[in-house]
């Protein structure tokens, strides 16, 4: 048995812990190759006496300082990098690299993967929404595979495995409708940050949190699926189904659809991206169908939850739009965490900063991160 090397990129995160459970349930078969964090240096600490990386980076200095002494201290021996350069290096030493990153951070490090003949297993969907077009191509040319870990696209993935060669009908994505499903435009006006972080089925990091709360992430979702299945707007629907048991369907042309079932644990997504095509015996947790035979599909509240409808706006506006809307949805929903703004202003902001969007960048990855920088009132990263 070859082992595999593994990268975590954020692995102090919501999705980098999980993973880490299920290399835990893998065993020898992969080994950690590298980890980052943002600024989290205990948890990192931990992680590395755990799983001994040979390299660790810590994007934040005063964190980075930090771990550097406790590493000194404990006299271990790992090469420890600081800033945004060293999760390009980390994306790059190893079989497989688990993109767990929030936001366009992840776009450089998916690319520098793809670049290395890495495979990628994604958790980071901003990547795909700010250049997906662009990630795929380069994907293809350099013969790598992209296993996504969003809970979705590993459902339509796994639907779509045996079915080479058969042309996708539609696909139906589902989503939860989040903490504020039920309710309208004007009741929405006066949600808290507290109520919005409070999401009914999955527990995850704070930005994906807001991002159900306004539905935006289901837009991200639709930008995503259409780049990862080559698969145009019209063919992607949304279907609200509040129990999350049902994590996408995909109908094909003879009316036949295809569902993946499962409660809602991301460490099953995760594992199947590691061990694609395979499936590793895991005691992840089991869906009891007698006990949750209730399933509810509806169609999604447009007026309530505009966002979604921004995202297939920017789709079929397409070129740097979409990492346009990205980066929108990344400062307004930081406003509305730090208390700035109301919710409702979350995509009043997002749809300000659209329409004013009236240069055109080039669609190649420099005019990507430019479109990022410009929506953030930025000079463009890297
Ligand atoms: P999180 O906030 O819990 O974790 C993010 C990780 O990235 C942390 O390790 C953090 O240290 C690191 N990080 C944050 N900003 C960084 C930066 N600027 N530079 C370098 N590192 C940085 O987020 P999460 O919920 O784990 O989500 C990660 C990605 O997975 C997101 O794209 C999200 O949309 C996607 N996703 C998450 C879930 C989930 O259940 N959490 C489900 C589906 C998809
Ligand atoms: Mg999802």
């Amino acid at each position: 048995m070859t082992t595999k090397s593994v990268t975590i990129l954020g692995s102090t995160g919501s999705i980098g812990t999980q993973a880490l459970d299920v290399l835990d349930n893998l065993g020898a078969e992969f080994c950690v190759a590298a980890l980052t964090a943002n600024s989290n240096a205990g948890l990192l600490y931990g992680q590395i006496m755990k799983y001994r990386p040979k390299l660790a980076v810590m994007v934040d200095e005063a964190a980075h300082n930090e771990l550097e002494y406790k590493l000194r201290t404990a006299g271990v021996d790992i090469k420890l990098l600081q800033g945004t350069d060293g999760l390009l290096e980390a994306a790059t030493c190893a079989d497989i690299c688990v993109n767990a990153l929030v936001g366009a951070a992840g776009l450089l490090p998916t690319l520098a993967a793809i670049d290395a003949g890495a495979d990628v297993a994604l958790a980071n969907k901003e990547s795909i929404v700010m250049a997906g077009e662009l990630v795929m191509n380069r994907a293809s040319e350099r013969g790598v595979q992209i296993v996504p870990i969003d809970s979705e696209h590993s459902a339509i993935f796994q639907c779509l495995a045996g079915n080479k060669g058969n042309k996708i009908h539609r696909i139906l994505l589902t989503a939860s409708g989040g903490p504020f499903r039920g309710k309208s435009w004007q009741q929405l006006q006066a949600v808290t940050v507290q109520d919005a972080l409070k999401h009914p089925n999955w527990e995850m990091g704070r930005k994906i949190t807001i991002d159900s709360a306004t539905m935006m992430n289901k837009g991200l979702e639709v930008i995503e699926a259409r780049w990862l299945f080559g698969v145009e707007p019209s063919r992607i629907q949304v279907v609200v189904h509040p129990q999350s048991i049902v994590h996408s369907m995909v109908e094909f042309e003879d009316g036949a659809m295809m569902a993946q079932l499962g409660e809602s644990d991301m460490r099953v997504c995760i594992q199947y991206a590691l061990t694609y095509p395979r499936r590793v015996k895991a005691n992840f947790r089991r869906l009891d169908i007698l006990n949750r035979s209730m399933l509810i599909f509806e169609p999604p509240d447009i007026m309530a939850f505009p966002c979604l409808q921004y995202a297939y706006d920017a789709l079929e506006a397409g070129g740097t739009v979409p990492a346009v809307l990205n980066a929108a949805n990344e400062v307004a929903v930081e406003r509305f965490l730090s208390g700035k703004i109301s919710f409702t202003d979350i995509p009043r902001q997002i749809n300000a900063a659209v329409a004013s969007y009236n240069i055109r960048h080039s669609f190649d990855i420099g005019g990507v991160l430019q479109a990022d920088a410009w929506a953030r009132g930025l000079e463009p990263m890297a």
